[in-house]
């Protein structure tokens, strides 16, 4: 099993290539359970078969069932779109077993990973000494920075048991409402105007609210994922300065957005966060699973996070330059899932980032402007950023599905509505820089 394969290698190198040489991953289909179970079925054995066989297997009886998330007409929940370096890179990361647990094993890969980490926080105008690391996911993220959060709270106050609660708007995502049931921690939630968190309305929450020192943490959303909604950082940061509350951004699908000029504005205060959390595997290009998270000041995350056992002594010595990643979340082992975006964006340079951001924003005012054009349909809110919610007249819930079902079939794209106000509608997610106007005129007048 370890022994140099080189036709094994070419085998699935090939298989490789020929998916990163496509101008555009086919959308493929959803899976029957009795198909997959029949196509599955007797492939492990006690002896083995033929890599080949296995191969074929996988791509003509399962990858098919496998939506591609990096096809430019992904246009449902929060697509992908990794650059083809980093996609490569993710391969050298699996190949070379590049683990990222800490500075003594892993010290080249986690002062690449750190390198990127810098990027971010200096996008975010964070200070010098912020830090972190990359988690798996924005869920991941979230969890791991609240329990800092929370613990910091309770050292504050001397009690390790203390009740505490998180601020939260109604439009949070729906990993924030986990974390806090798994943390045991009490939402606060603050009801909003036209679903943004702003000074006033977190000002108002804590004056009617009668114990607002049990408030440990806010959490403010740096691009909502159902419509990309960007909370008014500077109002939040304002309204506790003082008050001894953790600012948690959850920047996971939109914190991307800060490399772009047009509506960098957006994020003013984000500089005021202690933890935010940005996913490459959604808008910078990166393959799953990668979310970045920072912190103000990372040494709080290390009080909470460092695992205390015999025979991990050993990496955690006195010297501060020594980065171990596994002391920021609550993983221990990890992969050095950030030197995918590392490669790329070293090879790439951030102006193509920026670019890319960029274009789809401009994808995101152009299909405005469809939307307008067409009599049967309304839009439901300006895009901040680069998802559109949007109502067609007339239809319900049958209708939505044919209108997905069919798109998916005829292979021309993934939609799937959503709910606003507990109304069913329309709902487009674009980043992917191949996605056309084209593409998306072919999803509208499907409406028609
Ligand atoms: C996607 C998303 C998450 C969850 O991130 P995962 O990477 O899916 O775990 C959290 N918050 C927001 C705002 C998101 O868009």
């Amino acid at each position: 099993m370890h022994t140099f394969d080189p036709e094994m290698t070419d085998l699935v190198l090939g298989y490789v290539r020929s998916r990163l040489a496509m101008a555009e991953a086919p959308l493929d289909h959803p899976g029957k359970a009795a198909d997959l179970a029949d196509a599955l079925s007797g492939v492990i054995t006690n002896e083995g078969r033929d890599a080949s066989e296995v191969l074929d297997i996988y791509a003509t009886r399962l990858a098919p069932h496998v939506i591609s998330a990096d096809s430019p007409r992904f246009m449902s929940f929060i697509p992908s779109a990794p650059t083809k370096a980093a996609l490569l890179f993710d391969t050298v990361v699996s190949c070379a077993s590049l683990q990222g647990i800490s500075w003594l094993e892993a010290a080249g890969a986690v002062a690449a990973e750190n390198q990127v980490l810098r990027v971010l926080s200096d996008l975010a105008g964070l200070p010098a000494r912020a830090g972190g690391t990359f988690v798996s996911g924005g869920s991941a993220g979230n969890l791991s920075a609240l329990v800092v959060a929370r613990e910091t709270a309770r050292r504050r106050l001397g009690d390790p048991r203390a009740h505490l609660r998180v601020a939260v708007s109604s439009q949070a995502h729906s990993s924030i409402g986990n974390t806090l049931r798994m943390l045991d921690l009490e939402a606060l939630v603050i009801p909003t105007l036209d679903r943004r968190l702003t000074e006033e309305a977190v000002r108002a929450a804590f004056d009617v609210d009668g114990h607002a020192e049990s408030v440990c943490a806010i959490v403010a959303t740096a691009g909502t994922t159902n419509a990309g909604i960007i909370d008014d950082l500077a109002g939040v940061a304002a309204a506790i300065k003082g008050r001894n509350i953790w600012f948690h951004v959850d920047g996971a699908y939109g914190g991307a957005g800060l490399l772009a000029a047009s509506v960098r504005h957006r994020y003013d205060g984000i500089e005021h966060a202690d933890s935010l959390v940005i996913d490459p595997h959604k808008w910078l290009f990166a393959p799953f699973d990668c979310a970045a998270l920072l912190y103000r000041k990372p040494e709080l995350a290390k009080a909470v996070h460092t695992q205390d056992a015999p025979y991990l002594d050993s990496i955690h010595g006195d010297d501060p330059d020594e980065w171990n990643p596994t002391d920021y979340a609550y993983h221990l082992t990890r992969r050095a899932r950030g030197l995918p975006l590392w490669f790329s964006m070293a090879v790439n340079g951030l102006d193509a980032y920026r670019d890319a951001v960029e274009a789809a924003i401009e994808l995101t005012r152009t299909t405005v402007e469809l939307v307008h054009e067409r009599p049967y349909l309304t839009l439901l809110r300006d895009p901040e950023l680069s998802n559109v919610i949007f109502r067609r007249e007339g239809w319900g819930a049958e209708e939505y599905e044919r209108w997905s079902t069919d798109l998916l079939e005829r292979q021309r794209a993934f939609v799937q509505p959503t709910r606003w106000d507990g109304e069913l509608v329309g709902r487009l997610s674009f980043l992917h820089p191949a996605t056309t106007v084209e593409m998306v005129v072919e999803v509208l007048d499907a409406m028609a």
